[in-house]
């Protein structure tokens, strides 16, 4: 099933994503699942919690260096953003259908910490920011042994 989404939505995400730079931007997007489509009617920019703190811990439990779980490598959505974001979504009739982040200087494919801390439920769309310039957006979502498939982007007129 392609996750939809409008250009204006792309187009955000890309904004979001250049003025972010070096560092991840990531987002939160707002829709429809249906039994046939997936439908994004909204994209929200949120701010990238990620700290340091955090990133030792992450960089303990994996054996990965600090210097590579850093801001411009990751990033996490605070919970009561997140919480927020689900509300306004509830009151608007719609749910949190996916999560947006952007790789600085990196291909559009996920990262073993996406892959790590990634839910089932969830579309994971990817922006490449080579040099600053966002450039390729793709999709992913989770299959049953917890690996990233790529998932087709139906790109909605209007
Ligand atoms: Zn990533």
């Amino acid at each position: 099933m392609p996750i939809s989404l409008k250009a204006k939505h792309l187009y955000q995400i890309r904004t979001h994503a250049e003025a972010t730079y070096p560092n991840e931007c990531c987002g939160l997007l707002l829709g429809r699942i249906e039994a046939t489509a997936k439908t994004v009617v909204d994209a929200i920019a949120t701010e990238n919690s990620w700290n340091q703190a955090e990133a030792a811990a992450f960089a303990e439990a994996t054996g990965q260096r600090q210097r590579q779980a850093s801001q411009g490598s990751n990033f996490s959505i605070a919970p009561r953003e997140m919480l927020a974001v689900q509300k306004q979504a509830r009151a608007a009739n719609l749910d949190i259908v996916g999560i947006y982040h952007s790789h600085p200087d990196h291909p559009a494919k996920p990262s073993e910490f996406d892959r790590a801390i990634a839910w089932p439920v969830y579309s994971y769309l990817i922006v490449a920011v080579p040099q600053g310039q966002a450039t390729e957006i793709l999709s992913w979502t989770l299959d049953d042994e917890h690996q990233f498939q790529e998932e087709a982007i139906a790109i909605l007129e209007t």
